[in-house]
C-alpha cells in the first residue's frame, strides 16, 4: 500500500476550480452567488424559489455506529461517496455538511472536512471561520445576554415612567409604538396604538418584564473550550454595584440561535423563531422571549447573511453546502434545512445529495429524522451507516482479534436496527484503515447483512478518493430505488416523558427513564406554558448507547436519568439533559484514561 500523506499536505496539494466556475457547472446563476474570494460563495435563498418546479434529488443521510472519541469516519464518508457517486458514476451530487467549531478543531478530535483523499477544500478555511456565520451567531447571542442583564438593571433602578420613556423614546417631538412593541401589547391584553392613551397600570405592565433571575435559562456564548469561563460572576463593576450573579458561557454550537439557523426555512421563518426564543420566566410565571425583549429585529440583521449556505468542494470537484453545526450530543447535530432544500433541487430528480448527521446513529440519525424531518417534510431515501473495525473493537472489549469484533458487532446491529425503526434502507459502510484484515471486513459485512442492512460493503476512500467507495456508490443507488415507508419515531402530540421513554427504549434500550426534581418541575412548567407538543432533541453523550461512556457494546439493564430539561422555543425543541452530560464549553471531559488503557490508536491522543 503506497503511504497516504497527512491531511493538511493532501489538501494543500489540490488547486481548487474558482468557485464561480463551480458555481456556473451546478447551475446556480451568477447573481445567485456571493464570492467570499475564490474558494467561498454564499447562495442566495431565491434559487429554491427559481428552482421551485424542478424535482428533489434522492436524499441519502450519513450516520454511524457508537464512535470512539477519534470518529469513525461520517465526515470522510459522506465526502468520499459523493465523490464517487459524482466523479465515478457520472451523478449530479452536492455533499452538505456541518461548519466545525472551534471547540473540537483545537481539541483531541481536529477539524471536519474528512481525511485522507476524501476532504472538502481548502481545509484551512472549512475549518477556521469559513464566512463568519458561527461569529455572527456569538454576536446575537450575546446580545441577547447582554439584553437581559441590562433590562433587569434598569427595572432595578428607574420608576415605571422613565422605564416607559426609555422604551418608546421620544421622535420628531412624539412617541410612537414599533410593531414588536404593539405585538407585546396585545400579548397583554392592551388593545391600544398609541403611546399617550396608556394607563398607569398598563404603562407599569409594558415596562416591567420582572424577570425572575433564577429562572435565566439563556447563556453567554463563545465558540472556544476555555474551562475558566464555564461559571462567572457578571455585574462586578462599581456601576452595576448588587447586581452580580453567577453565569455562565456555553459553546456557540451549543445555543439556541445555532439550532434556529439549521431548522429555519427562509428568512421570515426565522425571523418569527428568533422572535419565539424564551430566555426566562417572570416572577408571576410568564415565558419572557426575546422578542418582550425587543432585540428579535437586532437578531435578523445580524444573522441576514449566515443564513445563506456556503458553497466548497470536494478533492475531487464536486459542490458541498458548509452550513450551521449544530453539535450531536447536546444539541440536534445537522446541518441546515435550508442547504439540503437548495442542493436536492440543484441535482435534480436523478442526483444524490448527501448529508451527514452527527455522532452514532442513536443521536445525530434519531434526531435528523425526529426532528429536522420533522420540519423540512424532507424524506430520505437511505441511510448509510459508517462502521470501523477498531470501534467495533472496542465494544467487543478491545483490540485484538476476530472474536472481539464478533462481539462488538452488537452495536452495529442495534444501530441498523435504530435506523430501521424509520422504514429507510440502510447501507452500512465499512470505513477500512489499513491495518484491518481482509476477514475483519467480511466478517463485519456478513454480520450487517444479517442485521437487516439493504447491503454493507467495505469502502477505501480515505486512500483511494472517490474510486475507494464506488462499490458503496452502487450499494447506494441501489437502495434508493428499493420502496421504503419512512415513519416518525413517536407522535409529538405525546406528553413530553412519554415520548422521551419512547427514545430511550426503543433506540437506546434502556428499561425505563427515571426524572429527577428538576426535569419534572420542568415538565411541568413546559407543559403548563404550552411547550409540551415540541419534538425531542435529548443531551446525552455519544461514546455509549446509554447515559455511561463506559458502557460498550449494547447496555441492557438501565434506567435512564433525565438531571433537567430545558426548552429552545425558537428553534422549536425541548432538551433533556441525561446524566451528567455538560453543555458547557468544555466538551471533551470525556474517559479519556478508559480509551488510553484499551485502545492503542487513542494512547497517543495529548490533551
Ligand atoms: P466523523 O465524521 O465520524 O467524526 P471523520 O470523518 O471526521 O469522522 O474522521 C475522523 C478522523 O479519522 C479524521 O482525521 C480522518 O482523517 C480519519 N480517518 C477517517 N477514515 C480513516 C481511514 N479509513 N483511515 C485512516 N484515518 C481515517
Amino acid at each position: 500500500q503506497r503511504p497516504v500523506p497527512s491531511d493538511i499536505v493532501i489538501s494543500r496539494s489540490c488547486v481548487p476550480k474558482p468557485i464561480d466556475c463551480l458555481a456556473s457547472e451546478i447551475g446556480l446563476l451568477s447573481y445567485e452567488v456571493e464570492l467570499y474570494g475564490k474558494t467561498k460563495a454564499k447562495v442566495q435563498l431565491e434559487t429554491i424559489d427559481r428552482l421551485r418546479a424542478q424535482a428533489d434529488g434522492k436524499y441519502v443521510v450519513v450516520t454511524g455506529i457508537t464512535p470512539t472519541p477519534l470518529g469513525e469516519g461520517k465526515s470522510t464518508t459522506t465526502i468520499g461517496l459523493v465523490q464517487a457517486l459524482g466523479a465515478h458514476l457520472n451523478r449530479n451530487v452536492f455533499a452538505c455538511v456541518r461548519q466545525p467549531s472551534q471547540g473540537p478543531t483545537f481539541g483531541i478530535k481536529g477539524g471536519a472536512a474528512g481525511g485522507g483523499y476524501s476532504q472538502v477544500i481548502p481545509m484551512e478555511e472549512f475549518n477556521l471561520h469559513l464566512t463568519g456565520d458561527i461569529h455572527a451567531i456569538t454576536a446575537a447571542n450575546n446580545l441577547v445576554a447582554a439584553a437581559i442583564d441590562a433590562r433587569m438593571f434598569h427595572e432595578a433602578t428607574q420608576s415605571d415612567k422613565a422605564l416607559f420613556n426609555r422604551l418608546v423614546p421620544l421622535s420628531g417631538g412624539q412617541r410612537k409604538f414599533s410593531p414588536v412593541q404593539i405585538n407585546r401589547l396585545k400579548k397583554l391584553g392592551i388593545e391600544k396604538t398609541d403611546p399617550s392613551t396608556l394607563t398607569e397600570e398598563e404603562i407599569t405592565r409594558f415596562a416591567r418584564l420582572d424577570i425572575d433571575p433564577e429562572s435565566i435559562t439563556w447563556q453567554r456564548v463563545l465558540d472556544t473550550n476555555d474551562r475558566f469561563l464555564r461559571k462567572i460572576t457578571v455585574g462586578q463593576s462599581p456601576t452595576e454595584k448588587g447586581h452580580t450573579r453567577t453565569a455562565q458561557f456555553d459553546i456557540t454550537v451549543a445555543s439556541e440561535i445555532m439550532a434556529v439557523l439549521a431548522l429555519t426555512s427562509s428568512m421570515e421563518d426565522m425571523r418569527q423563531r428568533l422572535a419565539k426564543m424564551v430566555v426566562a420566566t417572570s416572577r408571576s410565571g410568564v415565558p419572557i422571549t426575546t422578542e418582550d425583549l425587543g432585540v428579535c429585529g437586532a437578531l435578523t440583521v445580524l444573522m441576514k447573511d449566515a443564513i445563506k449556505p456556503n458553497l466548497m468542494q470536494t478533492l475531487e470537484g464536486n459542490p458541498v453546502f458548509v452550513h450551521a453545526g449544530p453539535f450531536a450530543n447536546i444539541a440536534h447535530g445537522n446541518s441546515s434545512i435550508l442547504a439540503d432544500k437548495i442542493a436536492l433541487k440543484l441535482v435534480g430528480p436523478d442526483g444524490f445529495v448527501v448529508t451527514e448527521a452527527g455522532f452514532g446513529a442513536d443521536i445525530g440519525m434519531e434526531k435528523f429524522f425526529n426532528i429536522k424531518c420533522r420540519y423540512s417534510g424532507l424524506r430520505p431515501h437511505v441511510v448509510v451507516l459508517v462502521a470501523t473495525v477498531r470501534a467495533l473493537k472496542m465494544h467487543g472489549g478491545g483490540p485484538t482479534n476476530l472474536e472481539l469484533v464478533e462481539k462488538g458487532c452488537s452495536n452495529l446491529r442495534k444501530q441498523v436496527e435504530n435506523a430501521k425503526h424509520f422504514g429507510v434502507p440502510v447501507v452500512v459502510a465499512v470505513n477500512a484503515f489499513k491495518t484491518d484484515s481482509e476477514a475483519e471486513l467480511q466478517l463485519i459485512c456478513k454480520l450487517a447483512k444479517e442485521a437487516g442492512a439493504f447491503d454493507a460493503v467495505p469502502c477505501t476512500h480515505w486512500a483511494d478518493g472517490g474510486a475507494g467507495a464506488v462499490e458503496l456508490g452502487k450499494a447506494v443507488q441501489k437502495a434508493a430505488e428499493a420502496p421504503s415507508k419512512f415513519s416518525f419515531l413517536y407522535d409529538i402530540e405525546l406528553p413530553v416523558v412519554d415520548k422521551i421513554r419512547i427514545i430511550a427504549q426503543k433506540i437506546y434500550g434502556a428499561d425505563d427513564i427515571e426524572l429527577l426534581p428538576d426535569a419534572q418541575h420542568k415538565v411541568d412548567l413546559y407543559t403548563k406554558q404550552g411547550f409540551g407538543n415540541l419534538p425531542i432533541c435529548m443531551a446525552k453523550t455519544h461514546l455509549s448507547l446509554s447515559h455511561d461512556a463506559e458502557k460498550k457494546g449494547v447496555p441492557t439493564g438501565f434506567v435512564l436519568p433525565i438531571r433537567d430539561i430545558r426548552a429552545s422555543v425558537g428553534a422549536g425543541f425541548l432538551y433533556p439533559l441525561v446524566g451528567t452530560v455538560s453543555i458547557e464549553p468544555l466538551q471533551e471531559k470525556i474517559v479519556l484514561s478508559w480509551y488510553r488503557d484499551r485502545m492503542p490508536c487513542v494512547q497517543q491522543v495529548q490533551l
